[in-house]
């Protein structure tokens, strides 16, 4: 058992009813009942008319008050879309998009993808009739290289805005501008209790709208001393909770896919074991890729007598509501981007959580009832560890996508551009240079042809490019499967607890020499020719809906290519022809083997292959890599070995023959670092 410690209270704002369940009753009260039970619903008639006399309003609610989903249709029903004008409404996480779209319909009684849509990369459920849109704030931004003053739109609402994400900080600066030339646009700025005076300043004073919501309190429990393995740590817990605390749902919050996977294996494993000695525990994950289908699952009511635990990433933390949680579980993390300018590299990394979210997090445990949150660390490391707030996304982060996006909309004073928090001034440097190299920018910064063509992809600049030089080497059909594949990155293969041996054996059976792209272009094809047949996965250790989203990723580049006038070629099986146009996009993600082992090429940072690349062993001398993941080491994931003339051959402006030499030609150390079996 892990012993807590209870120490603070989360203040709320309603009588603490003792921990009880929400009410049967509650739950199947019709859909309008419901709705009228928000707490945004008092406020109706008093928002309508702040929203009519304002052009900016900045909306601040507590979780769970009704903003994201009430909000739009009060909009809709007050003819905000009438001369089929439309309400776009973004949300920084896809999932958040999908599931609130769907909620609304359901809402409206209307099927989704009709009056009610959503729109997220690579994934379009809207029609001509959709007025409602729920967007990622990334599709918004895409918008406007369609429409750059969102003139089929009467209301922008920036949901989430506390989020501070790069897109929807950009969106900002982008809207704020808009709407100065187009009075009649609305902008509303909805935002969790947090940094709205910010939101305000920034746009000219515009008035704050305060919607009280209910919170209960909650008590918060510490750990005694710190937990070393803090999945372990929430298993233990989740069932320690479940066993002791009287009736109400159970939300944890872990950082990502695999870990929440691994959880919930772990939860339903020992729930087995235990057998009818406990209470039945239903046990449901939650983070982006999860198919609808089990998303939904999350809301549906717990049956009497079972409890309910949603292990859930960060998503559940503001972005999504799930009713009937009483007990939180938080290990004080979350997976980061960070970006070092000075290198370029881009990592993303566990790290705790700040304070504002922990406290978040804890919140979610006071909505229908007195709530209690357990933190799996120390009081002390809550006061002296965590950080007051997460750091803005735009300033740990690398800036090409957005740069080229903004050149395209002819923003080419990019040091003035209105920021709410500017970036670092390196970082949007670097981001110029890479454009530069990959021959999206000029010498002056100015957007070339193929800059444009590039800003036409939905994807990073360098996969752009790797597309584009598919033409080059007639090998577009090749490149488009590898370009979907890598957009899928790291859930095409299925490692199940009990079958490990068996899955490795699936996996190496597919290598192919040439490196981890040509691996990922080998499972599709096989997968293509099995008519794509999920049982092939099954029998293959390969994730069928990884696959079949690979597949519409993939059709929809391949509609994209006439616009980028990028015609359909096959290599024939000449995949040194694929691997250049890989390196013609990637050129800037290059390491080669030294005595001390992996060095980038150009900044001379120790890297390592990651234990599961096709190249682990192999060690060749020279690669290139499609990301660095920082765990215990900078791993390189999906890795491709490549000639140091292939440099020379695509990228002569940035590279010269002579960094390019091997000093030591002749003796290569034979291997270097561990084997898979010491990494474990
Ligand atoms: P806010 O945006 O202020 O955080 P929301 O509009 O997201 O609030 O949530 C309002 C209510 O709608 C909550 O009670 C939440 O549980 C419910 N809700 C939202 N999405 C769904 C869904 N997909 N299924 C069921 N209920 C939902
Ligand atoms: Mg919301």
């Amino acid at each position: 058992t892990i012993e807590f410690v209870r120490a603070t209270q989360l203040q709320g704002n309603e009588e603490p009813s003792g921990p009880s369940p929400p009410s049967q009753a509650q739950q199947k009260e019709s859909v309008q009942a419901v709705r009228r039970s928000l707490p945004v619903f008092p406020f109706r008639e008093e928002l309508l008319a702040a929203i009519a006399d304002h052009q900016v309003l900045i909306i601040e609610g507590e979780t769970g008050s009704g903003k994201t989903t009430q909000i739009p249709q009060y909009l809709f029903e007050e003819g905000y879309t009438k001369k089929g004008m439309k309400i776009a409404c973004t949300q920084p996480r896809r999932v958040a998009a999908m599931s609130v779209a769907a909620r609304v319909a359901r809402e409206m009684g209307v099927k989704l993808g009709n009056e009610v849509g959503y729109s997220i990369r690579f994934e379009d459920c809207t029609s001509e009739r959709t007025v409602l849109r729920y967007m990622t704030d990334g599709m918004l931004l895409r918008e406007f290289l369609s429409e750059p003053d969102l003139a089929s739109y009467s209301v922008v609402m920036i949901d989430e805005a506390h989020e501070r994400t790069l897109h929807t900080d950009i969106l900002f600066g982008l809207i704020k501008d808009v709407a100065r030339f187009r009075p009649e646009l609305k902008v509303l700025v909805a935002s969790a209790t947090l940094d709205t005076a910010r939101f305000s300043t920034f746009f000219d004073d515009a008035p704050v709208f305060r919607i009280p919501g209910r919170r209960f309190p909650v008590d918060i429990f510490y750990t005694k001393a710190p937990e070393a393995d803090y999945l372990e740590a929430c298993v233990v817990s989740v069932l320690q909770i479940h066993v002791t605390q009287p009736p109400g749902d159970i939300l944890v919050f872990l950082t990502g896919q695999e870990e929440i996977e691994a959880a919930c294996e772990m939860l339903q494993d020992r729930c087995r074991r235990l057998g009818s000695k406990i209470r039945e525990l239903l046990v449901l994950p939650i983070y982006a890729n999860l198919p609808s289908d089990m998303q939904a699952r999350i809301f549906q009511p717990t049956p009497p007598g079972a409890r309910k635990v949603v292990v859930a990433t960060n998503i559940a933390e503001t972005s999504l509501t799930i009713e009937g949680i009483i007990y939180v579980l938080d290990p004080g993390f979350c997976k980061q981007k960070s970006y070092n300018p000075r290198t370029g590299m881009e990592s993303l990394t566990v790290t705790p959580c700040s304070k504002a979210s922990a406290n978040q997090r804890a919140g979610r445990a006071g909505r229908v009832a007195a709530g209690k949150c357990f933190r799996l660390y120390t009081a002390w490391a809550y006061q002296h560890e965590l950080e007051e707030t997460t750091v803005p996304e735009i300033q740990r982060t690398s800036l090409g996508n957005v740069v080229l996006l903004l050149k395209s909309l002819g923003i080419h004073d990019l040091m003035h551009f209105d920021f709410l928090d500017p970036p670092p001034y390196e970082t949007l440097l670097l981001a110029l240079e890479q454009l530069y190299a990959l021959g999206a920018l000029n010498h002056l910064g100015e957007l070339t042809t193929s800059g444009r063509k590039m800003a036409e992809l939905p994807v990073d600049p360098m996969l752009s490019k790797m597309i584009l030089a598919s033409e080059k080497y007639s090998c577009s059909e090749e490149i488009l499967t590898v370009a979907a594949m890598l957009s899928v990155n790291n859930s095409i293969f299925y490692r199940p607890k009990d079958k490990v041996v068996h899955a490795d054996n699936a996996r190496v059976n597919f290598f192919l020499p040439g490196g981890d792209h040509l691996v990922l272009l080998n499972v599709y094809t096989q997968w293509a020719e099995s008519g794509y047949s999920s049982q092939w996965c099954y029998e293959n250790f390969v994730q069928f809906r990884s696959m079949r989203r690979a597949r519409d990723v993939r059709e929809q580049l391949e509609g994209l290519l006439e616009r980028v006038e990028v015609g359909l070629s096959s290599c024939q099986g000449d995949y040194i022809r694929v691997r250049k146009a890989i390196t013609a996009g990637y050129f800037y993600h290059t390491a080669r083997l030294t005595r001390s082992g992996y060095r980038t090429v150009k900044q001379q940072q120790t890297v390592f292959i990651h234990p599961n690349s096709s190249l682990f062993e192999e060690q060749p001398r020279w690669l290139l890599y499609h990301e660095l993941v920082l765990t215990t080491k900078e791993f390189m994931r999906q890795v491709l070995e490549i000639e140091s003339s292939w440099l020379l051959e695509v990228a002569p402006h940035y590279y010269k023959a002579k960094e390019l030499e091997d000093p030591h030609s002749k003796k290569m150390p034979k291997k270097i670092g561990k084997t898979r079996e010491e990494l474990g």
